[in-house]
């Protein structure tokens, strides 16, 4: 099912090219859908000085994947509203200040709706712990707002060798109240199933968090992210570098789970994707 969903990218027009003094920019597909990560290149006759691509009121730095061929990975929020929205790159070529831009339609996607009743314990919270889930939040979007190097490559490897995803922006009603959508997937494994990282990168957080327990995100550059929930353990340490499939930790089910699954997450500049649709990105 997920080869057709791609089947328009791998058929993809062949290598950019762009006319003197100019950029040239493509997407992997004009019409994501929520959830949806995008492939954006970019090219021009030369080295582009400061080259940034802008999505959604920001700038990322792209990666160079040959002279004057640069690669950058976007996203649309698995919550983003449907309709156009506009991809740009900018830079200077030669001394002289030069911008391409491709516009998109991003299209709805269905989600299922789960209503799930829990002990009261799991669903309410007293103040103290409020201001800890509060607390937590706001330190790890800072962290997801910071801009390194691109290091991700395409394929990106599964955290684990089973991936049979689940859950994804699955809209959740607990005990009668509609919560975030999940913007991850679950994958049911026995506890201490090894979980790996899908690329390159650095640490950037490693440590216990109320609702996702044993945490580790990593950083891959170029604002692209991986978050790994329940962790029975890490072996990882914020700031270690680590390489495409390196052991990080086992599948357990620490923090806010009811059984052992693993929490796997990808964010990349423009908010919260489908990993699933991140692996089924094909070589370019
Ligand atoms: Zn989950």
């Amino acid at each position: 099912m997920l080869a057709g969903v791609f089947l328009g990218l791998i058929s993809a027009a062949p290598a950019l090219a762009a006319p003197d003094g100019t950029l040239s920019i493509s997407v992997s597909t004009g019409t994501p859908a929520m959830g949806d990560p995008v492939v954006v290149e970019v090219a021009a006759n030369g080295a582009v000085d400061n080259l940034v691509l802008r999505w959604k009121g920001a700038a990322w730095p792209m990666r160079e994947a040959a002279p004057g061929r640069y690669g950058g990975l976007i996203g649309v929020d698995l919550d983003d509203p449907e309709g156009p929205a506009v991809v740009a790159a900018e830079g200077f070529l030669d001394g002289a200040r030069v911008r391409a831009e491709v516009e998109v339609t991003i299209s709805p996607r269905k989600f299922a709706v789960q209503e799930l009743t829990l002990p009261k314990g799991m669903a309410e919270f007293d103040n103290a712990t409020l201001v800890r889930i509060g607390a937590e939040a706001a330190e790890l979007s800072r962290r997801f707002s910071r801009a390194t190097p691109p290091r991700w490559r395409i394929p990106f490897l599964p955290p684990v060798e089973e991936y049979r995803p689940t859950n994804f922006g699955a809209r959740r009603v607990i005990n009668g109240h509609p919560r975030m959508p999940h913007s991850a997937v679950d994958i049911n494994l026995p506890a201490g199933t090894p979980v790996r990282t899908i690329a390159d990168g650095r640490v950037a957080f490693a440590g216990e968090q109320f609702f996702g327990g044993r945490s580790v995100v990593i950083d891959h550059g170029g604002g692209v992210f991986s978050v790994y929930y329940h962790l029975k353990e890490f072996s990882v340490a914020e700031g270690q570098e680590i390489s495409r499939g390196d052991h990080i930790g086992s599948v357990g089910a620490t923090g806010r789970a009811t059984g052992p699954h693993l929490h796997f997450g990808v964010r990349v500049p423009g908010g919260r994707v489908d990993p699933t649709r991140l692996f089924a990105l094909p070589d370019r």
